[in-house]
Order: C-alpha cells, then structure tokens, then sequence
C-alpha cells in the first residue's frame, strides 16, 4: 500500500519534472493557446515545493493532496490553476485520513480527480483538454483494480493511459479553452495540459515503484 511517503515523493517527482518539461508546456500552449503553460505550472509547483517542509510529521497522503490544491489553486492562474487546484482538492477529500492507500483508494483518488477537473471546467471527453489525458487513466486504473493489481500497478496503467491520451488529442478540434478559438487550426497539436497531466500520472507510477 501507499503511505505518505509515496505522496510527499510524488508531489517532489512533480515539482521535478514540471520544471524539466516547462519549455516544452510552453510551446505546446504557444501553439494553440497564449504560451504560460509550462510557466504557470513550474510556478505553481515551485510554490508546492516552499510548503512541502511545513507538513506535520504525523500527516497522511491526504494531507499532501489537500496542500497541493490550495497551493495551486493560489498560485497557477489561468484556467489550469483551478483545475488542478480541484482535482487535488477532490482528492484529498476521496482519501481523507486514511494512512494508506490500497488499490481501491488510488482509484477513488484517481476518480475524484479527474471528477473534479469535469465538475469545474465542463469538459467533455474528446474535447481536447485534460480530461483526455485523466479520463482513460482513470479508466484503465478502475480495470486494472478489478483485475486485482497491486497500487504500483494501477498507477502504471493509468499513466500508461494518460500518455496514450494526451498523444490521442493531437488530431482533435478543442471545444473549450483558448485553443477552441482556434477551430481546425488546432488539429495536428497536443494540448498542453493532456501533456502536464500525463506527466504528473507517470511521476505518481514511478514514485509508487
Ligand atoms: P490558460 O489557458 O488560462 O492560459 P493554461 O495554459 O495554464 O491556462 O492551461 C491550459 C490548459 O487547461 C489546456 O491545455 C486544457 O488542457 C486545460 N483546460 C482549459 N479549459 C478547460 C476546461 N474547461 N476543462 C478542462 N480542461 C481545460
Ligand atoms: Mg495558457
Ligand atoms: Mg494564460
């Protein structure tokens, strides 16, 4: 099972690689949005990483998820900051108090994430956006769990989904955010925040290993 470790490990795995991957946020959202992706997001969670040390020692994953949504929720703006704000909120909430997380906890996690990012920004699957990338992780987890995978496994599944999805949304027109003022101009790029949610999928996967 996961305990907070794994959470604190895969909050700091964020912060990492959101910092590695901000040029290439950037120049997706510059491609069909306004170029603040990356930016938005290494601000965000350089900010995560400034309160991480502020946990008490005898906090739960839950604890983190709820520190994470307040600090992005405060500090990323545009419309991925609420977001992702909600979705760690919502999450926090699927797994309050508990410990650790066995499978059917990261999905409940997983879930009320992805839950979360549709309750506040309306999306629809195949709209090009983040739920592209969340919905099929989500998908694949709740599968995998019913198989009777491990955590590590569920997680890895659902990253491997994400990353699928967030490829699956290059051919799509986006019928929300900035980039569907673009129409078919649009098509033949990925979103950018399909690609940061892959990313943050895959650094749950690889901190749970
Ligand atoms: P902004 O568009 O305000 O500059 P960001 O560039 O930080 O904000 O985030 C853009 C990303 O937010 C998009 O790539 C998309 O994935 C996501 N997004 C925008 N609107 C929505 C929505 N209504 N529902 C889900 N995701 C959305
Ligand atoms: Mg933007
Ligand atoms: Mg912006």
């Amino acid at each position: 099972n996961l305990s907070v470790t794994w959470a604190e490990a895969w909050i700091r795995q964020c912060v990492d690689v959101i910092a590695d991957h901000r040029v290439e946020l950037i120049t997706l959202d510059r491609d069909i949005g306004d170029g603040d992706h990356g930016e938005n997001m290494d601000r965000g969670f350089q900010a995560v990483l400034g309160k991480l040390d502020t946990l008490p020692a005898e906090s739960v994953p839950g604890d983190v998820l709820k520190l994470v949504a307040t600090t992005l929720i405060s500090t990323v703006g545009g419309a991925a900051g609420p977001l992702y704000g909600t979705a760690f909120l919502k999450a926090a909430v699927a797994v309050a108090g508990k410990p650790d997380l066995d499978g059917a906890a990261v999905v409940a996690l997983l879930t009320a994430a992805r839950d979360g990012i549709v309750l506040r920004g309306k999306a629809e699957s195949g709209d090009k956006t983040m739920v592209d990338a969340w919905t099929p992780a989500v998908d694949a987890a709740a599968a995998a769990e019913r198989a009777g995978a491990t955590p590590v496994a569920i997680l890895v599944e659902a990253a491997d989904a994400a990353e699928a999805g967030a490829v699956a949304t290059e051919p799509l027109v986006a019928r929300k955010g900035r980039a569907s003022y673009l129409g078919e101009r649009a098509i033949g790029h990925r979103d950018p925040g399909a690609q940061s949610s892959a990313l943050l999928l895959r650094a749950a996967a690889e901190t749970a290993e």
